[in-house]
């Protein structure tokens, strides 16, 4: 369901595709000449505290802007980027990227603010690579790694042999753990339970009707109370209208994401939002 919706919502992007690319290796090719122009660029969506309505953070979002077709989804490339192998590359240009920039508004007197980079599961299951990355690019980049949040997918977690050791090296390390579009997968409560996870993100999906759906709302109900039994904070994405954070606030969440507080902005967007 929350697949249909991002791809309702992208529609003009996925017409844009079918003009632009007649086949997915020339999306390839085409991707693998984008990491060489520089053409990828940055998105940030801020998350905001619904009891202090402070802005607590932000989070990363790529996309591509192709110089005939215009600015692409990640929806539409991140998926082929995964099968082709071209996600390691993009993964870490965006982790450095927003690394520096965050720590760029950091130097520059803003207040200190905690990004979070969406990680595909690929880039888990080459050995040892994600954390020597990770130090690499923190100490390139200068950021301290108590402002690098991680999001991962439920199906992220598929393998916990192989994750569950990297997410604990993450917390050695003061980096925190994000699980995106809860809900949706299948991740089950012995897995929540193991994995050190500081943040759980309930999906848009949930969300949307949350209003006028008794049953969204009580699952969002029982997902918030399960991530506090758990000892994590709650954030709820895709908030659209007042009515949805007012709802989510006594119900107990504690962060909204979504278009009623800021679309994904660019960096001066970003910058002029934290300036009001
Ligand atoms: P996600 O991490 O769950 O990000 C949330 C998506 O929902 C974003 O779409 C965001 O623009 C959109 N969104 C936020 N608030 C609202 C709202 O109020 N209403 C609606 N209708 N939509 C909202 P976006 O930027 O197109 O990203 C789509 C997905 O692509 C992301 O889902 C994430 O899974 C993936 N992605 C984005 N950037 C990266 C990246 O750097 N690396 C990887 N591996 N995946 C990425
Ligand atoms: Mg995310
Ligand atoms: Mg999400
Ligand atoms: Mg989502």
């Amino acid at each position: 369901e929350a697949k249909e919706d991002k791809e309702k919502q992208y529609v003009y992007y996925h017409d844009g595709i079918h003009q632009g690319f007649k086949q997915e290796y020339e999306l390839e090719n085409n991707l693998r000449v984008a990491l060489a122009n520089n053409e990828l660029f940055l998105t940030y969506q801020p998350k905001q505290n619904v009891k202090t309505g402070e802005i607590t953070g932000m989070e990363a979002l790529v996309r591509w802007k192709h110089p005939t077709i215009g600015i692409i989804s990640p929806l539409n490339f991140i998926p082929i980027a995964e099968k082709t192998g071209l996600i390691y590359q993009i993964g870490e240009w965006v982790l450095h990227e927003a690394c520096r920039q965050t720590k760029q508004w950091q130097v520059e007197g803003f207040q200190p603010l905690v990004v979070s980079v969406n990680l595909s599961a690929n880039q888990f299951n080459r050995k040892d690579y994600l954390l020597p990355l990770i130090d690499r690019i923190l100490a390139e980049t200068g950021l301290d790694p108590t402002y690098l949040q991680l999001e991962l997918t439920e199906s992220g977690f598929q393998d916990p042999v192989l994750v569950k050791p990297i997410l604990e090296q993450m917390k050695e390390r003061r980096l925190t753990i994000s699980i995106d579009d809860f809900g949706t997968g299948y991740s089950s409560l012995s897995y929540l339970k193991q994995f050190p996870i500081d943040v759980v993100k309930i999906d848009r999906a949930f969300i949307r009707e949350i209003c006028e759906n008794k049953g969204d709302q009580q699952l969002t109900k029982s997902m918030i109370d399960l991530g506090h039994v758990l000892g994590m904070k709650v954030i709820a994405e895709g908030v659209e209208e007042i009515e949805q954070i007012e709802l989510l606030r006594e119900l107990g969440c504690d962060e909204v994401q979504g278009f009623f507080i800021a679309k994904p902005l660019t960096n001066e967007e970003f910058i002029e939002f934290l300036r009001k």
